[in-house]
């Protein structure tokens, strides 16, 4: 979609740092972290949660599925993690493009 930092960065025309990808999904940390691990886990289709379909649910589960590996590959499962969607601009969401935050890394 024009103008989508997310697909941009899908295709690689922004550069971010690269976590995990497979054809669906992209992983990378955030630009700017909100907690010491802060990654982003971006369909590689754009969609929005206002319109999500039928089809885009397979990749949300598999979001869902890939967040503890990555959280423990990072580091953080252990001491524990959040993962989040912001759904709107009153809660914080800046890009609409679907995605889920994984946050951790707190020293306990
Ligand atoms: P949200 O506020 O839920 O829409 O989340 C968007 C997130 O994308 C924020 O945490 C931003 O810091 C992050 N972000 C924005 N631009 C970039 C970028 N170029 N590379 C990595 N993360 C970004
Ligand atoms: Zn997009």
């Amino acid at each position: 979609m024009n103008n989508c930092i997310f697909c941009k960065i899908v295709a690689k025309e922004i550069p971010s740092r690269v976590i995990f990808e497979d054809e669906k999904l992209l992983c990378f940390h955030d630009i700017k972290p909100s907690a010491p691990v802060h990654v982003l886990l971006v369909p590689k289709k754009h969609f929005e949660w206002q319109t999500l379909g039928a089809d885009d649910l397979g990749v949300i589960g598999q979001m869902y599925s890939i967040a503890p590996k990555i959280a423990k590959e990072l580091g953080v499962y252990d001491s524990g993690f959040k993962l989040i969607v912001n759904c709107g601009e009153g809660a914080g969401q800046t890009i609409p493009h679907f995605h889920l935050h994984l946050l951790g890394g707190w020293v306990n």
